[in-house]
């Protein structure tokens, strides 16, 4: 589904991934660690180009993807991104944040677009939300609008940074059991998580990032009961 080949990173003279090549199947949950600073920010906004790479190459769905020739719009509607701070419109109800992409990048119909809008508030258990503002939600709640805003797209992969890390504890696990469902149904995510609970529960894949390279991968069991390199199993003993 997903290649990344290589890809070199650099901010002016900081170079912040450093030759990462990457491969994410259909259907799999791939879930990043590492250290603050490691890449895996920039890692994911390059595979949906909010950032330009300097070097290396990006696959999706069998297609290199070459930001001078793809139309960028449509190819983020391919890979959907959700982040840790919600990004929703403040002066939008949850049901028009969830379709304002479907209206005006798809042009699909407004009343289609409200049927599969409403769809979604239900999938993320907030039908009853359809019509309140941002303000009036909670973090949890608002996460799961940004959640069904990416769904509305129908997108091939789901990019996830941090998608809890700005929430009160209470309010995790029901953005994580939506986020839970969604890898059971066979979306392909790729997930930059502190939770390992989520990773060792849902992941087919666990990534090590450090210092701008991957140092070390393997299904979470694999990976979090017997990890191979130093830096891993120190960064694994320090969240622990
Ligand atoms: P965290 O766990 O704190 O979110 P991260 O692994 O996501 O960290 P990145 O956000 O990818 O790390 O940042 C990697 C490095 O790149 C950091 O040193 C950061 O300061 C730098 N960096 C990121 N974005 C920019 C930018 N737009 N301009 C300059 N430097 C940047
Ligand atoms: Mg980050």
């Amino acid at each position: 589904m997903i290649q990344v080949k290589q890809l070199v990173k650099s901010f002016g003279a900081l170079t912040v991934l450093k030759g990462v090549t990457l491969e994410v199947k259909e259907q799999e949950v791939v879930v990043l660690l590492g250290a603050s600073g490691s890449g895996k920010s920039t890692l994911l906004r390059c595979l949906n180009f909010l950032e330009v790479y300097n070097e290396g190459e990006i696959w999706v769905g069998g297609k290199q993807i070459d930001p001078q020739k793809t139309n960028l719009n449509h190819f983020r509607e391919e890979v959907g991104m959700v982040f840790q701070h919600f990004n929703l419109f403040p002066h939008k109800t949850a049901l028009e944040n969830v379709i304002e992409a479907p209206i005006h990048v798809k042009k699909m119909n407004p009343a289609e677009a409200k049927a599969l809008g409403l769809e979604l508030l239900k999938k993320v258990n907030l039908q009853d939300k359809a019509d309140v503002y941002p303000d009036m939600l909670s973090g949890g709640q608002k996460q799961r609008v940004a959640i069904a805003r990416a769904l509305a797209m129908k997108p091939k992969v789901l990019l996830f940074d941090e998608p809890t890390s700005a929430l009160d504890p209470e309010l995790v696990g029901e953005v994580l059991q939506v986020m839970k469902q969604l890898a059971q149904e066979g979306m392909t995510m790729i997930v930059v998580t502190h939770e390992m609970g989520f990773a060792r529960e849902v992941a087919d894949r666990a990534v090590f990032m450090d210092n701008g390279v991957i140092l070390e991968q393997g299904p979470p069991k694999t990976f979090f009961e017997n990890p191979q390199n130093e830096r891993t199993k120190q960064f694994l003993g320090s969240i622990r």
